[in-house]
C-alpha cells in the first residue's frame, strides 16, 4: 500500500486534489472528519475538551461547537495549542487504525489529507507528501465566496500554519493550483499515470 499525506494551505484545493485521487481509485482519509470523530461525546477527547473549555463549548444536542471551539482557539494562541494537545494523538490513533484496516482489505494507495501535517509531526505516516499551495489572490477569492468568515478570522488561520514555503521546502511533490479546475485535475491525473511508486503500488 502506498500513502500519499497530502497537505497545503487554507483553501488552497486539498479537497479538489482528493476529489480527483478518489476518482483514480484512491481512499481518502481526511483527517478534519477524522477529528470530528475523535471528540465525539464519550470519547475520552471529549472530557478534556470539556474540562478545558468549559460547557460553553457544548451545544443544546450534547456535541462539542466546532465554530464555537474555533473561534476560541483562533482567537488564542495558547488556547489552540492546549486543543491540539488534546486533540492530535486521538486522530493520529484513529489515522493508524484505519491504515492498518486499508492495508488488510488490500487498498493500493491511500491518501491521507492532513492540513497541519508538518505542524503535527505525522510525516512517518506517509510515503510521500504533497503540498498543494495557490496564490493568495486566488485563495481570498475562492475562500470568500465559500466561507462568512470575516478577514481577521481568516488571517488568524492562516498564521496558525507554517508558511507555504516552509511547507514546499519540505514536501516531496508541490502542486501549484495557479489555473482552472480542469487543469488541476490534468495535473493530478498525469502524475497519477507517471509515478513509478503509485504504478508500482497499483500492479503488485
Ligand atoms: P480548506 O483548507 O478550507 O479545507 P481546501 O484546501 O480543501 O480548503 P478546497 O475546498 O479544495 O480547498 O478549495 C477551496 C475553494 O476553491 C472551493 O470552493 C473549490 O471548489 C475552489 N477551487 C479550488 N481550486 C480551484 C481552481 N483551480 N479554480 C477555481 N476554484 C477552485
Amino acid at each position: 500500500m502506498f500513502v500519499i499525506g497530502l497537505t497545503g494551505g487554507i483553501g488552497t484545493g486539498k479537497t479538489e486534489v482528493t476529489h480527483v485521487l478518489r476518482d483514480l481509485g484512491a481512499v481518502i482519509i481526511e483527517s478534519d472528519k477524522v477529528a470530528h470523530l475523535s471528540y465525539r461525546p464519550g470519547t475520552d477527547a471529549y472530557e478534556e475538551i470539556v474540562e478545558q473549555f468549559g460547557k460553553e463549548v457544548i451545544d443544546d444536542s450534547g456535541v462539542i461547537d466546532r465554530a464555537k471551539l474555533g473561534g476560541l482557539v483562533f482567537a488564542d494562541p495558547d488556547l489552540r495549542i492546549q486543543l491540539e494537545t488534546i486533540v492530535w494523538p486521538a486522530v493520529r490513533g484513529c489515522i493508524t487504525e484505519r491504515l492498518i484496516q486499508e492495508k488488510e482489505r488490500g487498498t493500493k494507495i491511500i491518501v491521507i489529507e492532513v492540513p497541519k501535517l508538518f505542524e503535527a509531526g505525522w510525516e512517518d505516516l506517509a510515503d510521500s507528501i504533497w503540498t498543494v499551495e495557490a496564490p493568495s489572490a486566488s485563495i481570498a477569492q475562492r475562500v470568500n465566496v465559500r466561507s462568512n468568515l470575516s478577514e481577521t478570522q481568516k488571517n488568524a488561520r492562516v498564521q496558525a500554519q507554517m508558511t507555504k514555503w516552509e511547507r514546499a521546502e519540505r514536501a516531496d511533490l508541490l502542486i501549484e493550483n495557479s489555473a482552472e479546475l480542469v487543469d488541476l485535475r490534468e495535473r493530478i491525473t498525469n502524475l497519477w499515470r507517471t509515478n513509478p511508486e503509485i504504478q508500482n503500488a497499483i500492479n503488485n
